[in-house]
């Protein structure tokens, strides 16, 4: 299972190949260096979304669907 990187200014995907290879951390999209993350700036905080679902029925749903 391959391993990917988001870029923390423009979101874009590298593989942890690309992510050694970078010039000095610069993103090879944006040129930014802000830096990689393994998870997209975009998804969120799940523990935010769990405390906005109050039904215990939904709570399990999500649950099961984050373990696919
Ligand atoms: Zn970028």
């Amino acid at each position: 299972m391959e391993t990917f990187f988001y870029c923390q200014s423009c979101d874009s995907k590298i593989t942890i190949d690309q992510l050694a290879l970078l010039n000095e951390g610069k993103c090879p999209s944006c040129g930014s260096i802000e830096g990689f993350s393994s998870v997209p700036k975009n998804e969120g905080d799940p523990f935010e979304t769990v405390t906005v679902i109050n039904d215990a029925e939904l709570l399990e749903k999500s649950f099961e669907e984050g373990n696919q």
